[in-house]
């Protein structure tokens, strides 16, 4: 083995067990110790030194895989249809890019038509329904198992224990993500520095740790939301709409939230408007989002693009410029 193969190895040793050990902090403690933006550049360094080095990636390294291994405190909940994470865009030129790559896959020259969606910074969960009642809820974990955090879940108030239905689907299974809203955070946040207790960092730390409680009495005061992105396991007998914006309208008629910010938009221009216009309105919105997501509409050209390891081929998350980089550029030290 030459020395640079050595030195190689060597680094993505040091990024991958940086990574995480962030991964840890971030989504088993729900307790990050350093910055989004800080942690997107060692990922995408990790990533580029991948990619020069195809030979090199690994099994279990942080860019094969999604989140971390579930906690242990909760049952483990394995995931029929893995939950995936999604790919970033973190401008408009990658997300153009992101556009080319569909329409060369699917080998199309018109305008694609996509779904853009907020993109909530919370945390994804799957509920189930079997027979129209709630029977399951499980966090994302590392996208194969989750936590069984059911008793948790239905002390939501936005997440129906029934489906609004005569004839429910056998097994109906949504998935979303569960949020809190930046009056409650600042509520929650008064609340601890009036009792000398810890604070959080941000609202999806907030509802990470408040979802995540092993007492579903605490979890009951924290005030979260949820709106519900994507199906999962469906059974057969229900008839699927065969686009994501009316599986998004079956969803909600089933009674469940869907963000009313949801809209259909025409190529990568209509991306890059929406984006545009729900960036001027971020911080009028009652609840964080980190960027859009942009996903294809229609579904046969989502089992056309397929997946890769971590995320789908067909979605991508447009990301904001990070906050914290802003706070770091006028002298305000982050603080965790
Ligand atoms: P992600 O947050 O970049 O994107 C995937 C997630 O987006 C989904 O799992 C879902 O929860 C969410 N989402 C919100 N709205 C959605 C919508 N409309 N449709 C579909 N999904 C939607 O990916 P991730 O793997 O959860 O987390 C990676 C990010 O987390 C990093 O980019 C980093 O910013 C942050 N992170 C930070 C630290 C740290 O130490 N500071 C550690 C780990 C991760």
């Amino acid at each position: 083995m030459t020395n640079r193969t050595d030195s190689v190895k060597q680094e993505l040793e040091r990024l991958r067990s940086l990574i995480s050990d962030y991964n840890y902090q971030y989504y088993v403690l729900d307790d990050p110790s350093v910055p989004d933006a800080e942690y997107d550049r060692l990922y995408r360094q990790l990533s580029k030194l991948e990619s020069e080095h195809p030979d090199l990636v690994t099994d279990n390294s942080p860019t094969q895989r999604v989140g971390a291994k579930p906690d242990s405190g909760f049952d483990e909940v394995v995931h029929e249809l893995p939950m995936l994470s999604l790919d970033n865009a973190m401008d408009d030129e990658e997300m153009a890019s992101f556009n080319r790559r569909v329409q060369d896959r699917l080998a199309i020259k018109d305008d694609i038509e996509y779904v853009c969606e907020p993109k909530l910074d919370g945390l994804a969960i799957s509920l189930l329904y079997e027979n129209g009642l709630l029977t399951r809820a499980a966090t994302r974990g590392d996208g194969m198992q989750g936590e069984n955090i059911t008793l948790n879940a239905r002390t939501i108030r936005s997440i129906p224990l029934e489906l609004r239905t005569e004839v429910p689907p056998k097994r109906f299974e949504v998935r979303g993500e569960v949020f809190m809203l930046k009056s409650s955070f600042e509520a929650l946040n008064d609340e601890a520095r009036n009792n000398g207790a810890k604070t959080f960092a941000n609202p999806r730390n907030a509802a990470a740790g408040s979802l995540r409680q092993l007492d579903p009495k605490i979890t009951a005061k924290r005030n979260l939301s949820f709106y519900a992105y994507s199906m999962g396991i469906v059974s057969e007998e229900f008839e699927l709409a065969d686009s994501h914006y009316e599986r998004l309208q079956q969803v909600k008629e089933l009674g469940l939230p869907v963000s009313p910010e949801v809209k259909k938009a025409n190529g990568i221009d209509g991306c890059l408007k929406y984006y545009q216009d729900i960036m001027d309105r971020r911080d009028s919105l009652e609840y964080e989002i980190d960027g859009v997501v942009n996903k294809v509409n229609s579904i046969k050209f989502q089992e056309r693009l397929g997946f890769v390891a971590r995320a789908p081929r067909w979605a991508i998350a447009h990301k904001f410029p990070a906050q914290e980089e802003i706070t770091q550029l006028i002298g305000v030290d982050f603080q965790v």
